[in-house]
Protein backbone atom coordinates (compact mmCIF):
# COMPACT_ATOMS: atom_id res chain seq x y z
CA UNK A 1 0.00 0.00 0.00
CA UNK A 2 1.07 3.50 -1.28
CA UNK A 3 1.21 6.23 1.55
CA UNK A 4 -0.39 8.86 -1.19
CA UNK A 5 -2.15 8.13 -4.84
CA UNK A 6 -2.44 11.18 -6.72
CA UNK A 7 -5.27 11.34 -9.53
CA UNK A 8 -4.28 13.76 -12.46
CA UNK A 9 -1.08 14.29 -14.39
CA UNK A 10 -1.25 17.95 -15.30
CA UNK A 11 1.12 20.20 -13.78
CA UNK A 12 -1.06 20.05 -10.56
CA UNK A 13 -0.63 15.83 -9.97
CA UNK A 14 2.99 16.25 -10.96
CA UNK A 15 3.79 19.07 -8.92
CA UNK A 16 2.74 17.56 -6.02
CA UNK A 17 4.02 14.09 -6.69
CA UNK A 18 7.31 15.88 -6.74
CA UNK A 19 6.94 17.77 -3.03
CA UNK A 20 5.36 15.05 -1.41
CA UNK A 21 7.43 12.00 -2.74
CA UNK A 22 10.75 13.32 -0.58
CA UNK A 23 8.65 11.94 2.29
CA UNK A 24 6.11 9.43 1.41
CA UNK A 25 5.65 6.89 -1.20
CA UNK A 26 3.66 8.24 -4.20
CA UNK A 27 1.73 6.58 -7.09
CA UNK A 28 0.22 8.89 -9.62
CA UNK A 29 -2.94 7.64 -11.86
CA UNK A 30 -3.64 9.51 -15.47
CA UNK A 31 -5.73 8.06 -17.56
CA UNK A 32 -3.98 9.37 -20.60
CA UNK A 33 -0.87 7.98 -23.01
CA UNK A 34 1.39 11.22 -21.36
CA UNK A 35 1.37 13.54 -19.12
CA UNK A 36 -0.19 16.94 -19.66
CA UNK A 37 -2.50 16.16 -22.19
CA UNK A 38 -5.11 18.28 -21.36
CA UNK A 39 -5.34 22.00 -20.00
CA UNK A 40 -1.16 21.43 -19.09
CA UNK A 41 -0.64 21.20 -22.49
CA UNK A 42 -2.60 24.18 -24.30
CA UNK A 43 -1.88 26.94 -21.78
CA UNK A 44 -0.61 30.43 -23.50
CA UNK A 45 2.51 30.01 -21.02
CA UNK A 46 2.31 33.62 -19.92
CA UNK A 47 4.00 34.45 -15.86
CA UNK A 48 1.54 37.35 -14.33
CA UNK A 49 2.36 38.42 -11.25
CA UNK A 50 -0.91 40.40 -11.03
CA UNK A 51 -3.41 38.42 -12.73
CA UNK A 52 -6.28 36.54 -10.88
CA UNK A 53 -8.59 37.69 -7.39
CA UNK A 54 -5.90 38.52 -4.30
CA UNK A 55 -5.80 35.11 -3.39
CA UNK A 56 -4.33 34.00 -6.77
CA UNK A 57 -1.99 36.92 -6.99
CA UNK A 58 -0.45 35.47 -3.40
CA UNK A 59 -0.10 32.42 -5.00
CA UNK A 60 1.84 33.92 -7.95
CA UNK A 61 3.96 36.17 -5.92
CA UNK A 62 4.68 33.18 -3.84
CA UNK A 63 6.03 31.62 -6.59
CA UNK A 64 8.34 33.71 -8.03
CA UNK A 65 11.45 33.12 -7.00
CA UNK A 66 11.05 29.19 -7.60
CA UNK A 67 10.13 29.71 -11.14
CA UNK A 68 12.84 32.34 -11.52
CA UNK A 69 16.03 30.08 -10.19
CA UNK A 70 15.24 26.72 -9.26
CA UNK A 71 16.21 23.91 -11.69
CA UNK A 72 18.24 27.21 -13.88
CA UNK A 73 14.62 29.14 -13.54
CA UNK A 74 11.57 28.39 -16.27
CA UNK A 75 10.78 32.38 -17.23
CA UNK A 76 12.03 34.32 -20.21
CA UNK A 77 11.56 38.43 -20.57
CA UNK A 78 8.96 39.34 -22.76
CA UNK A 79 6.53 42.17 -21.40
CA UNK A 80 2.82 43.29 -21.74
CA UNK A 81 1.44 45.96 -23.90
CA UNK A 82 -2.63 46.69 -23.62
CA UNK A 83 -4.35 48.14 -26.50
CA UNK A 84 -7.32 50.20 -26.88
CA UNK A 85 -9.34 52.21 -29.27
CA UNK A 86 -11.62 55.16 -29.01
CA UNK A 87 -14.21 52.62 -27.94
CA UNK A 88 -12.28 51.96 -24.48
CA UNK A 89 -11.86 55.73 -23.42
CA UNK A 90 -13.35 55.10 -20.72
CA UNK A 91 -12.24 52.20 -19.05
CA UNK A 92 -8.64 51.88 -20.40
CA UNK A 93 -7.30 53.30 -17.18
CA UNK A 94 -9.09 51.75 -14.80
CA UNK A 95 -8.28 48.39 -16.60
CA UNK A 96 -4.59 49.48 -17.39
CA UNK A 97 -4.05 49.93 -13.97
CA UNK A 98 -5.38 46.47 -12.42
CA UNK A 99 -2.49 44.72 -14.37
CA UNK A 100 -0.39 47.35 -13.20
CA UNK A 101 0.80 49.00 -16.13
CA UNK A 102 1.88 52.25 -17.24
CA UNK A 103 0.23 54.00 -20.22
CA UNK A 104 2.47 54.74 -22.75
CA UNK A 105 2.44 56.79 -26.39
CA UNK A 106 1.65 55.12 -29.48
CA UNK A 107 4.86 55.98 -30.66
CA UNK A 108 6.35 54.31 -27.85
CA UNK A 109 3.66 51.44 -28.50
CA UNK A 110 4.57 50.81 -32.17
CA UNK A 111 8.64 50.27 -31.45
CA UNK A 112 7.80 47.70 -29.36
CA UNK A 113 5.13 46.02 -31.63
CA UNK A 114 5.72 47.82 -35.66
CA UNK A 115 2.52 45.96 -36.84
CA UNK A 116 0.07 48.58 -34.67
CA UNK A 117 -2.29 50.27 -36.04
CA UNK A 118 -1.99 54.34 -35.14
CA UNK A 119 -5.67 55.08 -37.11
CA UNK A 120 -7.22 52.73 -35.02
CA UNK A 121 -5.51 52.21 -31.47
CA UNK A 122 -5.44 55.29 -29.53
CA UNK A 123 -4.51 53.81 -25.74
CA UNK A 124 -1.57 52.00 -24.74
CA UNK A 125 -0.19 50.79 -21.67
CA UNK A 126 3.13 48.75 -20.79
CA UNK A 127 4.34 46.44 -18.38
CA UNK A 128 8.18 44.79 -18.43
CA UNK A 129 8.02 42.19 -15.50
CA UNK A 130 5.81 39.93 -17.86
CA UNK A 131 7.38 36.53 -18.59
CA UNK A 132 7.10 33.63 -20.93
CA UNK A 133 6.75 30.13 -18.65
CA UNK A 134 8.70 27.21 -20.36
CA UNK A 135 5.52 24.93 -19.24
CA UNK A 136 7.17 21.95 -20.65
CA UNK A 137 10.48 22.28 -19.22
CA UNK A 138 8.28 23.07 -15.84
CA UNK A 139 6.17 19.86 -16.10
CA UNK A 140 9.18 18.20 -16.67
CA UNK A 141 11.55 19.26 -13.88
CA UNK A 142 8.69 18.37 -11.20
CA UNK A 143 8.44 14.77 -13.13
CA UNK A 144 12.11 13.79 -12.76
CA UNK A 145 11.79 14.84 -9.30
CA UNK A 146 8.87 12.66 -8.71
CA UNK A 147 10.89 9.80 -10.58
CA UNK A 148 14.52 10.37 -8.35
CA UNK A 149 12.54 10.08 -5.19
CA UNK A 150 10.85 6.68 -6.81
CA UNK A 151 7.49 7.78 -7.52
CA UNK A 152 5.40 5.19 -9.84
CA UNK A 153 3.90 7.49 -12.85
CA UNK A 154 1.01 5.25 -14.12
CA UNK A 155 -0.46 6.62 -17.64
CA UNK A 156 -3.54 4.69 -19.59
CA UNK A 157 -5.17 4.42 -16.06
CA UNK A 158 -8.09 6.06 -16.13
CA UNK A 159 -10.13 5.57 -12.38
CA UNK A 160 -13.10 4.18 -12.31
CA UNK A 161 -13.98 3.07 -9.50
CA UNK A 162 -12.91 4.69 -6.19
CA UNK A 163 -13.62 2.52 -2.20
CA UNK A 164 -12.29 3.96 1.35
CA UNK A 165 -12.32 0.76 3.64
CA UNK A 166 -10.40 0.49 6.89
CA UNK A 167 -9.48 3.64 6.60
CA UNK A 168 -7.47 3.22 3.31
CA UNK A 169 -8.48 4.33 -0.48
CA UNK A 170 -9.23 1.27 -2.76
CA UNK A 171 -8.54 2.66 -6.91
CA UNK A 172 -9.37 0.68 -9.48
CA UNK A 173 -8.32 1.90 -13.10
CA UNK A 174 -8.59 0.08 -16.59
CA UNK A 175 -4.94 -0.83 -15.93
CA UNK A 176 -5.23 -2.27 -12.28
CA UNK A 177 -5.87 -1.71 -8.40
CA UNK A 178 -4.09 0.76 -6.16
CA UNK A 179 -4.50 1.08 -2.93
CA UNK A 180 -3.17 3.79 -0.67
CA UNK A 181 -3.99 5.75 2.19
CA UNK A 182 -4.35 9.64 1.26
CA UNK A 183 -6.24 10.09 -1.78
CA UNK A 184 -5.21 13.48 -3.93
CA UNK A 185 -7.45 14.70 -6.33
CA UNK A 186 -5.38 16.84 -9.10
CA UNK A 187 -7.67 15.68 -12.17
CA UNK A 188 -8.52 19.60 -13.60
CA UNK A 189 -11.59 19.54 -15.18
CA UNK A 190 -12.85 15.84 -13.64
CA UNK A 191 -12.75 17.17 -9.60
CA UNK A 192 -15.67 16.91 -9.09
CA UNK A 193 -16.52 13.73 -10.91
CA UNK A 194 -13.48 11.97 -8.90
CA UNK A 195 -15.18 13.59 -5.77
CA UNK A 196 -18.46 11.81 -6.59
CA UNK A 197 -16.41 8.58 -7.17
CA UNK A 198 -15.26 9.03 -4.00
CA UNK A 199 -18.12 9.54 -2.39
CA UNK A 200 -17.40 12.84 -1.39
CA UNK A 201 -19.62 15.78 -1.57
CA UNK A 202 -18.75 18.34 -4.99
CA UNK A 203 -18.09 22.04 -4.87
CA UNK A 204 -19.56 22.49 -8.35
CA UNK A 205 -16.22 23.33 -9.88
CA UNK A 206 -16.79 25.01 -13.33
CA UNK A 207 -14.89 24.32 -16.67
CA UNK A 208 -14.45 27.15 -19.11
CA UNK A 209 -13.03 26.55 -22.86
CA UNK A 210 -10.65 28.79 -24.06
CA UNK A 211 -9.47 28.61 -27.85
CA UNK A 212 -6.13 30.10 -29.35
CA UNK A 213 -5.05 30.20 -33.14
CA UNK A 214 -1.53 30.09 -34.21
CA UNK A 215 -1.10 32.25 -37.29
CA UNK A 216 1.53 32.90 -39.48
CA UNK A 217 3.02 36.76 -38.80
CA UNK A 218 1.50 39.40 -41.50
CA UNK A 219 4.28 41.03 -42.90
CA UNK A 220 6.66 38.22 -42.34
CA UNK A 221 8.11 40.04 -39.89
CA UNK A 222 10.14 37.99 -36.73
CA UNK A 223 7.98 38.67 -33.56
CA UNK A 224 10.47 37.08 -31.14
CA UNK A 225 11.36 40.15 -29.16
CA UNK A 226 7.29 41.56 -29.76
CA UNK A 227 5.15 41.81 -26.13
CA UNK A 228 2.43 40.19 -25.22
CA UNK A 229 -0.41 42.08 -26.50
CA UNK A 230 -3.79 42.50 -24.89
CA UNK A 231 -7.23 43.91 -25.18
CA UNK A 232 -9.20 45.80 -22.86
CA UNK A 233 -11.05 43.66 -20.37
CA UNK A 234 -9.16 40.60 -21.34
CA UNK A 235 -11.11 40.33 -24.87
CA UNK A 236 -8.43 39.12 -27.25
CA UNK A 237 -4.65 38.29 -26.38
CA UNK A 238 -1.81 37.54 -28.79
CA UNK A 239 1.68 36.58 -27.92
CA UNK A 240 4.43 35.53 -30.09
CA UNK A 241 5.15 31.83 -30.19
CA UNK A 242 8.07 30.17 -32.28
CA UNK A 243 7.91 32.27 -34.90
CA UNK A 244 4.08 32.65 -35.53
CA UNK A 245 1.52 34.53 -33.66
CA UNK A 246 -0.95 32.97 -31.02
CA UNK A 247 -4.24 34.95 -30.87
CA UNK A 248 -6.99 34.19 -28.48
CA UNK A 249 -10.94 35.41 -28.70
CA UNK A 250 -10.02 34.81 -24.46
CA UNK A 251 -13.40 33.28 -23.66
CA UNK A 252 -14.95 31.81 -21.01
CA UNK A 253 -17.22 29.39 -22.70
CA UNK A 254 -18.94 26.84 -20.20
CA UNK A 255 -18.42 23.32 -21.13
CA UNK A 256 -18.76 19.84 -19.74
CA UNK A 257 -15.07 17.90 -18.26
CA UNK A 258 -14.07 16.75 -22.07
CA UNK A 259 -11.27 16.76 -24.44
CA UNK A 260 -11.71 20.36 -25.92
CA UNK A 261 -11.51 21.54 -29.11
CA UNK A 262 -11.89 25.16 -31.03
CA UNK A 263 -14.86 26.37 -33.03
CA UNK A 264 -13.75 28.14 -36.17
CA UNK A 265 -16.33 30.84 -35.35
CA UNK A 266 -14.45 31.93 -31.89
CA UNK A 267 -11.60 31.84 -33.24
CA UNK A 268 -12.44 34.19 -36.40
CA UNK A 269 -13.63 36.49 -33.70
CA UNK A 270 -10.34 36.27 -32.19
CA UNK A 271 -8.56 37.33 -34.84
CA UNK A 272 -11.24 39.73 -36.02
CA UNK A 273 -10.67 41.45 -32.54
CA UNK A 274 -6.96 41.44 -32.62
CA UNK A 275 -6.92 42.69 -36.41
CA UNK A 276 -8.59 45.83 -35.14
CA UNK A 277 -5.33 46.69 -34.05
CA UNK A 278 -2.93 45.82 -36.44
CA UNK A 279 -1.99 47.52 -40.15
CA UNK A 280 -1.42 43.88 -42.11
CA UNK A 281 -4.90 41.33 -42.67
CA UNK A 282 -4.53 38.16 -40.99
CA UNK A 283 -4.98 35.57 -44.17
CA UNK A 284 -4.55 32.10 -42.25
CA UNK A 285 -4.87 29.96 -39.18
CA UNK A 286 -1.79 27.03 -39.33
CA UNK A 287 -3.00 25.63 -36.79
CA UNK A 288 -5.66 25.74 -33.55
CA UNK A 289 -6.57 23.91 -29.94
CA UNK A 290 -8.38 24.81 -26.88
CA UNK A 291 -8.41 23.75 -23.53
CA UNK A 292 -10.12 23.88 -20.46
CA UNK A 293 -9.79 26.39 -17.46
CA UNK A 294 -11.58 25.39 -14.17
CA UNK A 295 -12.49 27.43 -11.73
CA UNK A 296 -13.81 27.23 -8.18
CA UNK A 297 -17.52 29.18 -7.30
CA UNK A 298 -14.83 31.81 -5.47
CA UNK A 299 -12.07 31.37 -8.37
CA UNK A 300 -9.69 30.63 -6.03
CA UNK A 301 -7.67 27.20 -6.01
CA UNK A 302 -8.82 24.36 -3.84
CA UNK A 303 -6.29 22.96 -1.62
CA UNK A 304 -6.47 20.98 1.93
CA UNK A 305 -8.10 18.04 2.81
CA UNK A 306 -12.08 17.21 2.58
CA UNK A 307 -14.01 18.04 6.21
CA UNK A 308 -16.07 15.27 5.20
CA UNK A 309 -12.97 12.34 4.90
CA UNK A 310 -9.58 13.90 5.66
CA UNK A 311 -7.91 11.34 3.70
CA UNK A 312 -9.47 12.97 0.79
CA UNK A 313 -7.41 15.98 -0.79
CA UNK A 314 -8.61 18.80 -2.67
CA UNK A 315 -6.18 19.78 -5.29
CA UNK A 316 -8.36 22.15 -7.76
CA UNK A 317 -9.54 25.02 -9.10
CA UNK A 318 -6.17 26.04 -10.75
CA UNK A 319 -8.47 28.18 -13.77
CA UNK A 320 -6.62 30.11 -15.85
CA UNK A 321 -3.07 30.03 -13.40
CA UNK A 322 -2.17 26.46 -13.06
CA UNK A 323 1.45 27.04 -13.92
CA UNK A 324 2.12 30.41 -12.35
CA UNK A 325 0.55 29.08 -9.02
CA UNK A 326 2.20 25.36 -9.10
CA UNK A 327 5.23 26.12 -7.01
CA UNK A 328 3.31 27.49 -3.83
CA UNK A 329 0.42 25.59 -4.35
CA UNK A 330 2.63 22.09 -4.43
CA UNK A 331 4.13 23.46 -1.65
CA UNK A 332 1.08 24.48 0.64
CA UNK A 333 -0.03 21.03 -0.44
CA UNK A 334 2.95 19.35 0.81
CA UNK A 335 2.92 21.46 4.01
CA UNK A 336 -0.72 19.86 4.77
CA UNK A 337 -0.12 16.93 4.16
CA UNK A 338 2.68 16.63 6.20
CA UNK A 339 1.21 18.06 9.07
CA UNK A 340 3.52 21.38 8.83
CA UNK A 341 3.18 24.90 9.22
CA UNK A 342 2.45 26.72 6.09
CA UNK A 343 4.57 29.20 5.00
CA UNK A 344 2.16 31.44 3.15
CA UNK A 345 -0.18 33.81 5.60
CA UNK A 346 -3.08 31.97 7.26
CA UNK A 347 -5.33 33.76 5.98
CA UNK A 348 -4.67 32.70 2.46
CA UNK A 349 -4.47 29.44 3.89
CA UNK A 350 -8.15 29.87 4.95
CA UNK A 351 -9.00 31.50 1.50
CA UNK A 352 -7.38 28.29 -0.26
CA UNK A 353 -9.03 25.15 2.48
CA UNK A 354 -12.12 23.58 1.28
CA UNK A 355 -13.71 23.86 4.22
CA UNK A 356 -15.20 27.62 2.70
CA UNK A 357 -17.69 25.92 0.95
CA UNK A 358 -20.25 24.36 2.45
C1 LIG B 1 -5.88 28.44 -23.48
C2 LIG B 1 -5.32 28.39 -22.09
C3 LIG B 1 -4.34 29.30 -21.70
C4 LIG B 1 -3.76 29.21 -20.43
N1 LIG B 1 -2.73 30.06 -20.12
C5 LIG B 1 -2.13 29.95 -18.92
C6 LIG B 1 -1.00 30.75 -18.61
O1 LIG B 1 -0.55 31.54 -19.44
N2 LIG B 1 -0.41 30.62 -17.37
C7 LIG B 1 -0.91 29.73 -16.44
O2 LIG B 1 -0.36 29.66 -15.33
N3 LIG B 1 -1.97 28.96 -16.73
C8 LIG B 1 -2.58 29.04 -17.93
N4 LIG B 1 -3.65 28.24 -18.22
C9 LIG B 1 -4.20 27.40 -17.16
C10 LIG B 1 -3.41 26.12 -16.96
O3 LIG B 1 -3.15 25.51 -18.21
C11 LIG B 1 -4.22 25.20 -16.04
O4 LIG B 1 -4.56 25.88 -14.86
C12 LIG B 1 -3.43 23.97 -15.64
O5 LIG B 1 -2.88 23.34 -16.76
C13 LIG B 1 -4.34 23.00 -14.90
O6 LIG B 1 -3.56 21.88 -14.56
P1 LIG B 1 -4.19 20.59 -13.90
O7 LIG B 1 -3.10 19.64 -13.66
O8 LIG B 1 -5.07 21.00 -12.79
O9 LIG B 1 -5.20 20.02 -15.03
P2 LIG B 1 -4.90 19.10 -16.31
O10 LIG B 1 -3.67 19.51 -17.00
O11 LIG B 1 -6.16 19.09 -17.12
O12 LIG B 1 -4.65 17.67 -15.68
C14 LIG B 1 -5.66 16.90 -15.09
C15 LIG B 1 -5.42 15.47 -15.49
O13 LIG B 1 -6.28 14.61 -14.76
C16 LIG B 1 -6.53 13.48 -15.57
N5 LIG B 1 -7.73 12.76 -15.14
C17 LIG B 1 -8.99 13.24 -15.04
N6 LIG B 1 -9.83 12.26 -14.64
C18 LIG B 1 -9.09 11.14 -14.50
C19 LIG B 1 -9.41 9.79 -14.12
N7 LIG B 1 -10.65 9.39 -13.84
N8 LIG B 1 -8.38 8.90 -14.06
C20 LIG B 1 -7.08 9.26 -14.34
N9 LIG B 1 -6.76 10.52 -14.71
C21 LIG B 1 -7.75 11.45 -14.80
C22 LIG B 1 -6.76 14.11 -16.96
O14 LIG B 1 -6.59 13.16 -18.00
C23 LIG B 1 -5.72 15.22 -16.97
O15 LIG B 1 -4.54 14.86 -17.63
C24 LIG B 1 -4.23 28.27 -19.49
C25 LIG B 1 -5.23 27.36 -19.87
C26 LIG B 1 -5.76 27.40 -21.15
C27 LIG B 1 -6.80 26.40 -21.54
Amino acid sequence: MDDIIIIGGGIAGVSIAARISKFMKVTLLEREDSLGYHASGRSAAVFLKDYGNNIVKALNHASCDYLEKANGGVLSPRGLLMLGSMRDNDSFTAESQKLGLTQVSLKEAKLKFPLLNPQTTKHAAYREDIFDLDTDLFLQNFLREAKKNNTQVKTKSEVYEIIFQNNYWKIRTQNGEYSGRVLINASGAWVDEIAILAGIPPINFTPYRRSVARVPVPGAEDPSTWPLLLGVNEAWYAKPDAGALIVSPAEEELVSPQDAWAEDLTLAEGIDRFQQFIVPRITSISSNWAGLRTFSPDRSLVIGPSKENSNFFWFGGQGGYGFQTAAAASQLAMELLLGKQPSLPSDIVRALAPGRFN
